[in-house]
């Protein structure tokens, strides 16, 4: 592939904005086919059936009913937050992604939303809630307290291979539950998007949300950080499937091995200077892969079933979970709680 390709890859995206007055009823809710949001939440109806004004749900949050604690992190759509509600007690995770951008994306966050509350893993982020209010969606999800893997590196710098396996195990589930059970492609598996908390839990959150909003507003520094971990076929704009998100897996899991994102050339902290460059290496060259002098060969064999130029080379997420390496430590009672534990607080 051809400089010049991709960066028709980065302007063939749309410029053309919708104005969001188009998807707002005149009581406020914003509506996408047959989704609802508003001040008082979510809600699924059929297209027959919109009612002109929404009742407050039973058992639902209210935004009011959230106080915020603290900012515990920022992407590219916005920031998230600790909240904790005013009557239970209890703490989630909310995110506000602002909402001045195009339909397209708008639509891709919406689908986000139905994706998470119909969730049912263990593996996956829950979704409790969403709302539209004053150009921001917010999303009340379930609250990771030990941050994401991106945050976790920072501080341990690398991961033994037991704790790697135990942390690809569950991110395989999720990834298996994604796959097969809801038949999504994640698009977005990075280490800021995977979540853990103090019981040594991973889950998978965020749906193409930021990878999308990243695009759409078009700026260099947050769009390095999403297309690092993107799929050679997905950067040459060719088809792409499920094989994508382990593509994606097989980089985090290097990068989490040994410090540092695989692609990133020896004693160069400063990263890739021109970002076009490491697309067309990622397209063009070899694939990285896990030296046999540091890891274990079940390791390296791990990483190169999942890090294939060819998308029908990598393993399936089913047969990953299977892989040696994941098999290796599985009666070792390896323990992720007590390594998250003893860290210090991520925000
Ligand atoms: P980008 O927007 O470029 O994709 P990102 O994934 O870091 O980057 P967000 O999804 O907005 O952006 O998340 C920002 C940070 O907030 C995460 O890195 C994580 O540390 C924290 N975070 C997000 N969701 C949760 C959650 N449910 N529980 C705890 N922390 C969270
Ligand atoms: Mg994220």
């Amino acid at each position: 592939m051809k400089k010049k390709d991709i960066k028709q890859l980065k302007l063939s995206v749309p410029a053309q904005e919708t104005p969001i007055s188009e998807f707002l009823t005149a009581s406020g809710t914003f509506q996408d086919g047959d989704l609802l949001l508003n001040t008082q939440g979510l809600r699924l109806v059929s297209q027959e059936n919109i009612p002109s004004s929404l009742e407050p749900m039973d058992n639902q949050i209210t935004l009011a009913d959230l106080e915020t604690v603290k900012v515990i992190g920022k992407g590219s759509g916005g920031v998230v937050q600790l909240v904790q509600h005013k009557w239970t007690g209890k703490v989630f995770a909310l995110k506000a992604i602002q909402m001045n951008i195009q339909e397209t994306v708008r639509k891709q966050i919406v689908q986000e939303l139905k994706i998470n509350q119909a969730s049912q893993c263990p593996y996956v982020v829950v979704c409790h809630d969403a709302f539209y209010n004053n150009g921001f969606i917010s999303i009340v999800l379930e609250y990771m307290d030990a941050g994401s893997l991106a945050d976790v590196i920072k501080q341990v710098k690398t991961f033994a291979e037991p704790y790697l396996a135990v942390i690809c195990k569950q991110v395989l589930k999720g990834l298996i539950y994604l796959h097969h059970d809801r038949h999504i492609i994640h698009r977005d598996i990075k280490p800021s998007n995977l979540l853990v908390n103090h019981k040594g839990e991973v889950k998978i959150t965020d749906f193409g949300v930021s990878a999308t909003l990243a695009n759409s507003m078009g700026q260099r520094d947050t769009f390095v950080g999403t297309y690092n971990y993107m799929s050679p076929e997905r950067i040459s704009g060719s088809t792409y499937g499920y094989s994508s998100d382990i593509w994606s897996l097989g980089l985090v899991v290097l990068e989490c091995a040994t410090g540092n994102f695989p692609y990133l050339p020896p004693g160069q902290e400063e990263g890739w200077l021109n970002f076009y460059e490491l697309l067309e290496t990622i397209v063009e060259q070899p694939p990285p892969c896990a030296s046999p002098d540091q890891f274990s060969s079940e390791f390296c064999s791990f990483i190169s079933a999942c890090v294939q130029k060819e998308p029908r080379d990598r393993m399936s997420a089913t047969d990953l979970l299977n892989h040696p390496f994941i098999k290796k430590y599985e009666d070792q009672n390896v323990d992720l709680a007590a390594l998250i534990g003893n860290l210090s607080s991520p925000a």
